[in-house]
């Protein structure tokens, strides 16, 4: 049992955040026991306390939509629009990953930047490449890290380098899921067909049954982007829409599914992510960056579809899910703007409780404070940032606004504190 005291702010719910000022969290095997406003009331007065002090110590961070294999393009290349983008850009990177002592490197230092923002869980797209994806893997398993990463399948208009016939790609995952078979573990294998443009219908129908069969999540990318949906209905012509086409191979919520950006998704494939339990990943940058459009966050809320936050690097180009909770409230202005006051921005706390609890729930009981989640956290020495008369509310919205990892000085996964060395970056 481990009992930790600061200033604690999570969200339970969409509106509220909770403050526990000089307040204490009780950890027990990884797992959140108990959560009070003084010691007596938690339950365990003979605990050993670790004191923060006048630090903030906050749920830390999930990202639900990011590709590693683009990292190294994190930052460059924004001068097309989606598809001509993914051909001049990304794929030629992505080919690259062929070569594991690449991929090696360039997932150690994807990793440790992910782990100095604060993000100690992400859903993430690897390469076709099963070897480079298994390194990735391991290196999350090394550095205590919740991750669930996907080989990404891939069988038509994609280059030779980024193209795998059925059966190998199939082979391939399969590795994957024995290798990392714990349902329990904090690194798991995704299905991960790229999109529908790049997947033939057997690829996909072969990725449906393998995340049946293995009891796997599944992510892709969703009506992003104009012409991606004009292609996808000439693909899947006896679709309804592009949502309905993942459908029918089993890869929309038939296990618990994150479909990327839904920019465009119009209100009867909406109607079918709130029915299947569709899970959105909104990137805000990566949707400003690759000219497609801005997701209507407050419309998937009012209708009772789950929202996290995602960086999407590289259409994307900031890592942080702090940033990113500030370009999803600005992105709302726009729309609120917009429609004449008709939709509403988003708060603050209901941007924090996306980066947090709802992001979270992909992995499991992951991003609140309350009793049997897994403690992630992380503690903000805010000092250089505040000054005295700030309440911790007003602290914490300076932190998310104006922060970055120089203030976060300590980082917990699954109860463990989360220490990288700094050879990673090299
Ligand atoms: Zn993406």
């Amino acid at each position: 049992m481990k009992v930790y005291k600061a200033h604690i702010v999570f969200t339970k719910e969409r509106q509220r955040f909770e403050v526990l000022e000089n307040g204490y969290v009780a950890v027990d095997n990884g797992r959140v026991c108990a959560v009070a406003a003084d010691l007596q009331s938690l339950g365990c007065p003979d605990a050993e306390v670790t004191d923060f002090g006048n630090r903030l110590l906050i749920p830390a961070m999930n990202d639900v939509h990011v590709h590693a294999a683009q990292y190294h393009n994190q930052g460059i290349a924004m001068d097309l629009e989606l598809l001509p983008w993914l051909d001049n850009y990304t794929f030629p990177e992505e080919s690259k990953f062929s070569d594991v002592d690449y991929a090696e490197r360039i997932y150690r230092r994807f990793i440790h930047h992910l782990w100095r923002v604060g993000t100690m869980r992400a859903t993430v797209f690897a390469t076709i490449h099963t070897a480079g994806t298994r390194r990735l893997m391991e290196l999350f398993g090394e550095a205590g890290m919740g991750a669930l990463v996907g080989k990404v399948a891939m069988d038509r208009n994609s280059p030779a380098t980024l193209s795998e016939p059925v059966g190998k790609a199939i082979e391939g995952m399969q590795q994957l899921a024995e290798a990392f078979a714990d349902p329990d573990g904090l690194v798991r294998p995704i299905v991960t067909p790229r999109f529908i443009p790049t997947c033939t219908p057997d690829m996909l129908r072969a990725c449906g049954e393998i995340a049946r069969r293995y009891h796997l999540p599944v992510q892709s990318h969703l009506s992003e982007n104009l012409s991606e949906v004009a292609l996808v209905r000439e693909l899947e012509p006896e679709s309804r829409g592009y949502g309905d086409a993942y459908n029918r191979y089993g890869l929309f919520g038939q296990t618990p599914t994150v479909m990327a950006h839904c920019v465009w998704s119009d209100a009867s494939e909406r109607a079918l992510m709130r029915q299947n339990g569709v899970m959105v990943a909104h990137c805000p940058t990566s949707n400003l960056n690759v000219s497609s459009g801005m997701a209507p966050v407050r419309t998937f809320l009012d209708e009772g579809i789950a929202v996290g936050l995602g960086s999407d690097i590289s259409g994307g180009h900031d890592l942080s899910i702090f940033r990113m909770m500030v370009y999803a409230i600005q992105v709302s202005k726009m729309h609120y703007q917009r429609s004449d006051h008709a939709m509403a921005f988003l708060s603050l706390a209901e941007a924090f409780w996306m980066a947090t609890k709802v992001g979270g729930s992909f992995f499991g009981k992951v991003g609140s404070f309350e009793q049997g989640y897994d403690f992630d956290a992380l503690v903000i020495d805010d000092h250089d940032l505040y000054p005295d008369d700030y309440s911790i509310l007003q602290r914490l919205e300076r932190f998310i606004y104006l922060g970055d990892d120089r203030q976060i000085v300590h980082r917990f996964c699954r109860g463990r504190e989360v220490v990288l060395p700094d050879q990673w970056r090299a």
